[in-house]
C-alpha cells in the first residue's frame, strides 16, 4: 500500500504549515497561539542534551524494542504477512504510534534520511494492518478486545468494541491520529495521515447518538486529543464533533454499564460538572487535556471554567512537589486530597506528560502564567526524572523517597532503577515524543506580540501582524537565572514581548538599555514598544537554593522541608552522604541557609545544593512505636548535606533517596 506520498500543499490544511508543535488551535478562541513548526529551537543546555540522547539513542533503540517485544509483528500478523500469535497487552499498537510521533517531530526538528526511512517502513507496517473499513487494532483483530488487563475479568471477544473499558481501541486510534499529525507536520508526507483519516472516518460513522451508531466510550481517553488534532490538520469538522461527543458522553454511566466502577475511568461525573481529578491519573489528565482542546475549538467557556477549577484543585491538593500526579499504585490513581505518600508515590511518567499536555492547552486557552509554571515544574521534575541522562532507560514510577533496605518487588519499582523497556511500555515512547516536541512549548504569540514561557538557549521567531520578530535566547538556565533575549529582527510597529517570571522567582529584575526594574513573580515581565535588531532585554531570575515546606494537611510530609533551586526540586542520595550516615536518619536544619555546592559533571554538569543537617541515631528497638513520654533520639552529629536535582537521581546507581527531609 502506498503510504508516503508527498502532500502537494501543506498550507491548504488548517493546521498544516502555519501553526505548530504539540497543539495548533484554529478557532481563534484561545488567548495564545503556538509559534510555527521549527520557529522555536532549543539549542543548548539541559533540554538540548536530553533531546540529543533521545534522537541518538532512545528513538533508534525504541524501534528495535518494538521489534523485540512484538509490537510490529502484531501489526504484521494482523496484516496477514506474518504467522503467529499476537503478543503483549491489548494496547501494543499505541507504542508504535507514540514512537512514530516522536520520529515525526524529530524529523521536523532536524531532517534525517535514516529517520525518514524508519518512519516510512513503520508506516507501511501500520497501513498494511488496516481493515477494509478503516478499523485498525492488531490485537483486537487477532485476539479480540477486553483481554488480560481488566481486574474484573472481561471475557475476551473477537468482536470489535465489545469490551471498550479495557480494549483500548479508541486509545490506540487516538495515538495513531497524533502520530499522523506529527509525521505530516514533521516530514510533509501524508501516508500515515491517510491511515488515521480512514480510521477516524470509521469511528465517526460508528460512534455517536445518530441512528445505527454506538453510544460508548473507551476506558482510556486520548482519542479526544487525537481527533481534535486531526481536525486541525485536515479541517474535517466531523472529527471535532466526535471528540466533543466523547467528552460529553463521559460521566454518564457508559463504562459503569459494563459493570465497572466508573471512578477509575473518569466516568463518574460529567466533565463539565467535575470539580477535581480522580481515578486513574493518566486517564484523568488525558481526558482533561482533550476536553480543553474541545473547549478551545468550540469556544465553550463553561467547559473551560470547569477544567480551570479541576486543574486548580489538582494543583492545590493532588499534585506532588515534583509535579508528579497519582499517589496510588492501586489503580495507578489519584488519591484523596492531600493523600501524597512520598515512598509509595506512583507519579507515573505518563501522568506528568499528560499533566504537561493539559497545562499547555490551559495556557493557550487562558494565557494564565500559572499553567506555564505548572508545566515547568512537571517538565523539570516529574517528567525529567522519568528518563536517564543516557536517554534510554526509564522510570515508570517516580517516588519521592526510596528507603534503605527497600526491595524492588516489581519491574516498576523505583528501587530497581530505570529500565530499558517494560512489558507495559507506555512511558518510554511517551518520553520520546515529549522530548522531540518540546521546542513547541517555549513560546506563543498573540495579536500584540510574543510570549516566552520556558527558557533555554536557542532561537524563537514569529510572524506578527506588523512583521517578523526574531530572537536569540542566551542563558545557562536552569543553573543560572539570567536570561538574555537578543533581538535579531523586529517589525517597525511596536510589539509586546512578555517573559514569564515564575512564582518562585521573588526579587526578579528586568534590564533593558541600561535601566533596571523589579518585576513581580508569578506572571509576565512585559516590554512594550518598538524593538530593533541588537536590542537586548535581560531577565534575572533569582535561582538561589531555597527551603520549601508542604501544606499542613499533607500528613506524609509534615515536619519536613525540601530543597529547591529555580525550577528544580532537589533530592538527597545515599551516595552523597558521609560514610555511615543513612538518608533515613538525616535531619535538615530548618534555620540553615542552603547554598550552591559546585557542579557534578557525571550528572550533566548539574549544580548541587548544600544544606546543613544532623544524623539522628537510629532508634531501633522491639517495635515501631513507643510510649509518648519516651524521648526521641538526640539530634546527633552535624553533617554536611549535598543534594542533586531530583531529575538526575539514580543516574550513578540506585540507592536510598528522599525529597522531603525531616527537620529537627
Ligand atoms: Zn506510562
Amino acid at each position: 500500500m502506498p503510504t508516503t506520498a508527498e502532500h502537494p500543499d501543506r498550507s491548504a490544511a488548517p493546521g498544516g504549515g502555519s501553526t505548530a508543535g504539540p497543539v495548533a488551535p484554529t478557532s481563534g478562541t484561545t488567548r495564545l497561539l503556538p509559534v510555527a513548526p521549527g520557529a522555536a529551537r532549543v539549542e543548548g543546555g539541559w533540554w538540548a542534551e536530553r533531546q540529543r540522547a533521545n534522537r541518538e539513542r532512545a528513538i533508534p533503540e525504541g524501534r528495535q524494542h518494538l521489534e523485540d517485544w512484538g509490537n510490529l509483528d502484531n501489526l504484521r500478523i494482523a496484516a496477514g504477512s506474518h504467522e503467529g500469535e499476537v503478543r503483549g497487552p491489548v494496547f501494543m499498537d499505541s507504542d508504535v504510534y507514540k514512537w512514530l510521533e516522536a520520529a515525526g517531530w524529530e524529523h521536523g526538528r532536524e531532517p534525517s534520511e535514516r529517520l525518514l526511512q524508519d518512519i516510512r517502513e513503520v508506516t507501511e507496517v501500520v497501513a498494511a494492518a488496516q481493515a477494509e473499513d478503516g478499523y485498525l487494532d492488531s490485537v483486537v483483530q487477532e485476539r479480540g478486545g477486553a483481554v488480560e488487563v481488566g481486574p474484573s475479568g472481561d471475557a475476551g471477544s473477537r468482536e470489535r468494541y465489545t469490551g471498550l473499558p479495557w480494549s483500548h481501541e479508541h486509545y490506540c486510534a487516538g495515538h495513531l491520529m497524533q502520530a499522523a499529525v506529527a509525521v505530516s507536520r514533521g516530514t510533509g508526507e501524508r501516508g500515515l495521515l491517510d491511515v488515521a483519516v480512514r480510521l477516524a472516518d470509521h469511528l465517526a460513522t460508528t460512534f455517536g447518538d445518530g441512528p445505527g451508531q454506538t453510544r460508548d466510550v473507551d476506558g482510556h481517553p486520548v482519542v479526544e486529543m487525537g481527533l481534535v488534532e486531526l481536525f486541525r490538520e485536515t479541517g474535517e469538522r466531523r472529527y471535532l464533533d466526535l471528540a466533543q461527543w466523547f467528552v460529553e458522553a463521559r460521566g454518564r454511566g457508559l463504562v459503569a454499564g459494563h459493570g465497572h466502577d466508573p471512578t477509575y475511568f473518569s466516568d463518574r461525573v460529567p466533565v463539565r460538572e467535575a470539580t477535581t481529578v480522580e481515578g486513574h491519573a493518566v486517564r484523568a489528565v488525558y481526558l482533561a487535556a482533550g476536553a480543553a482542546d474541545v473547549a478551545a475549538e468550540t469556544g465553550d467557556g463553561e467547559l473551560l471554567e470547569a477544567l480551570r477549577a479541576q486543574f486548580a484543585h489538582m494543583l492545590a491538593t493532588k499534585s506532588y512537589l515534583t509535579g508528579g500526579l497519582g499517589s496510588r499504585w492501586d489503580g495507578e490513581a489519584f488519591g484523596d486530597p492531600y493523600e501524597l505518600p512520598a515512598d509509595r508515590a506512583y507519579a507515573e511518567t505518563c501522568a506528568a506528560i499528560g499533566g504537561v499536555q493539559w497545562a499547555w492547552r490551559m495556557l493557550l486557552a487562558t494565557g494564565d502564567a500559572l499553567y506555564a509554571d505548572a508545566l515547568e515544574r512537571m517538565l523539570y521534575n516529574g517528567f525529567a526524572a522519568g528518563v536517564s541522562l543516557s536517554g534510554d532507560e526509564y522510570f515508570y514510577v517516580n517516588a519521592l523517597q526510596v528507603r534503605g533496605g527497600s526491595h524492588a518487588d516489581h519491574e516498576r519499582s523505583p528501587a530497581g532503577g530505570r529500565q530499558a523497556w517494560f512489558g507495559c511500555a507506555c512511558c518510554p515512547p511517551n518520553v520520546m515524543r515529549t522530548l522531540s516536541s518540546l521546542d513547541g512549548y517555549l513560546a506563543t504569540t498573540d495579536a500584540d506580540g510574543l510570549q516566552l514561557h520556558q527558557y533555554a538557549p536557542g532561537h524563537v521567531a514569529a510572524d506578527l501582524p506588523g512583521g517578523r520578530l526574531s530572537l536569540a535566547v542566551e542563558t545557562d538556565y536552569p543553573w543560572d537565572g539570567r536570561v538574555a533575549v537578543r533581538v535579531l529582527e523586529a517589525p517597525e510597529a511596536p510589539v509586546t514581548l512578555s517573559l514569564r517570571v515564575p512564582a518562585w522567582a521573588e526579587g526578579a529584575v528586568l534590564r533593558r538599555g541600561g535601566s533596571e526594574e523589579p518585576v513581580d513573580a508569578g506572571g509576565y515581565a512585559v516590554v512594550r514598544g518598538a524593538l530593533s535588531a541588537g536590542d537586548v532585554v535581560e531577565l534575572d531570575l533569582p535561582v538561589a537554593p531555597r527551603l520549601t515546606r508542604p501544606d499542613a494537611r499533607v500528613d506524609d510530609a509534615r515536619g519536613c522541608l525540601a530543597l529547591e533551586r529555580g525550577p528544580l526540586v532537589y533530592a538527597l542520595e545515599q551516595r552523597d552522604l558521609p560514610e555511615g550516615v543513612l538518608v533515613d536518619d538525616v535531619v535538615l536544619d530548618a534555620e540553615g541557609v542552603p547554598s550552591d555546592a559546585g557542579r557534578v559533571e557525571e550528572l550533566g554538569d548539574a549544580v548541587r545544593v548544600r544544606a546543613t543537617g544532623r544524623a539522628r541515631a537510629h532508634e531501633g528497638g522491639p517495635s515501631t512505636h513507643r510510649p509518648a513520654g519516651d524521648p526521641l533520639p538526640g539530634p546527633g552529629d552535624a553533617v554536611d548535606l549535598v543534594a542533586v536535582p531530583y531529575a538526575t537521581w539514580a543516574n550513578r546507581g540506585v540507592g536510598p533517596m528522599r525529597v522531603w527531609v525531616p527537620t529537627a
